[in-house]
């Protein structure tokens, strides 16, 4: 089975692990700060906070941005879950904004006219999650400007976008935005195994992250209420968890990063391979928007809807690891049963009904890709 994506480690990845577990820390060390400085350098952000998972940044995030109870968040109806539960995780009210039916990210005009009415209806969001789908940033002007005008916080869950642009702007410099979240899932652009980062330009924001990642205690005089009696005092400020990640992690991201470039333009070839292959068939593919550079994360191709089942069943048993992203999150039974119906975002859901993600990842082989491209053409015809 071709899957359809895969991390791709090299001597040099391994080297760097194996380095950190012969070393004295194998969590709590340099090498997270050494992770988090490349990171934050790379993407041109003053601040890297790296933590357990993708999933642990958007909670870190959501957190920082102080939603909670009673509380609002919107994201795109196409996106992993986490891009909504975190907003759950902290007892917030979740929605959604429908996406553009050519970038597939969350329509800035769809967010525009849906904040005129949340204002007429007195509930406008706290927080708001544009997803980079695919590896291609969302059209951050715009929601930047809504942000200004209906003071809610950004946040881009750039999960797909690491080594990604948006016009001459890095994902991830928070230029549009007041944090950025990151995976480093093995199928995403950089890996870890598991583990994410947030990143910001704030330095109050990055001392709640840093608070968040480790129970909300700090061991900084700064920070502290009362005098330190000693050195081994330390104080819990507030209610955080443990979404620490460790130096073996971290010492693999640090590595991995000296390659993402090579990674993304990796990904880009393969792209303009399949671009050129679909070409003038019945194949559509996702529309990157003017001027960005996607870091494609994900090739996504649709097909109609009455033959997407067939089709799918057939690349599976052509040994074409293809897979569906995203289910609309609104559809999800946890989701329905707090009331959201089909027709709520009809972009999203016709988005679905013709969906197929195929293989995509660095190490995809041209004979590997040229079989992916034969399977494709023979389960339609
Ligand atoms: C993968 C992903 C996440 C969650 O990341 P994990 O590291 O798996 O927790 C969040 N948002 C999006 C869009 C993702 O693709």
């Amino acid at each position: 089975m071709i899957p359809y994506g895969r991390q791709s480690i090299s001597q040099e990845d391994i080297a760097a692990v194996v380095e950190v577990l012969e070393s004295e820390w194998l969590t709590q060390g340099p090498a997270i700060e050494r992770f988090e400085a490349k990171v934050a350098d790379y993407c041109g952000a003053s601040h890297a906070v790296a933590v357990s998972s993708g999933t642990a940044a958007l909670h870190a995030a959501v957190h920082a941005a102080g939603l909670g109870c009673g509380g609002l968040l919107w994201t795109s109806p196409i996106s992993f879950v986490a891009s909504a539960n975190c907003g759950r995780y902290v007892g917030a009210d979740v929605d959604f904004v429908d996406i553009d039916p050519e970038t597939l990210n969350m329509s800035a005009q769809a967010l525009a006219d849906k904040l005129e009415d949340a204002e007429r209806a007195g509930r406008l969001p706290d927080v708001v999650v544009p997803v980079h789908f695919g590896g291609s940033s969302a059209d951050m002007h715009p929601m930047r400007e809504l942000a200004d005008t209906y003071g809610f916080t950004l946040i881009e869950d750039a999960a797909h976008a690491l080594g990604g642009r948006y016009g001459d702007t890095p994902v991830g410099s928070c230029a549009f935005s007041e944090m950025t979240t990151l995976s480093t899932h093995p199928v995403k652009l950089i890996t870890t195994g598991e583990g994410g980062l947030v990143l910001t330009n704030d330095d109050d924001l990055a001392e709640r992250l840093r608070l968040f990642r480790s129970h909300g205690i700090t061991r900084d005089p700064v920070h502290m209420h009362g005098d330190a009696p000693g050195a081994w005092y330390y104080e819990q400020l507030e209610l955080g968890y443990n979404y620490r990640m460790t130096d073996i992690q971290a010492a693999l991201g640090a590595s991995q990063m000296d390659r993402l470039d090579t990674f993304v333009a990796a990904r880009n070839e393969r792209a303009r391979r399949y671009d050129a292959a679909f070409a003038g068939t019945s194949v559509g593919t996702q529309v990157v928007l003017q001027g960005n550079l996607s870091a494609y994360h994900l090739y996504v191709i649709r097909v109609a809807p009455e033959v997407r089942g067939e089709v799918f069943a057939r690349l599976r048993g052509h040994g074409i690891g293809v897979n569906v992203h995203y289910i609309p999150i609104h559809l999800q039974p946890y989701y329905r049963a707090r009331g959201f119906t089909e027709g709520a975002f009809p972009n999203a859901e016709e988005y679905y009904a013709g969906a197929i993600t195929i293989p995509l990842f660095p190490d995809l082989r041209t004979d590997e890709q040229d079989r992916v491209i034969d399977a494709v053409r023979r389960a339609l015809g």
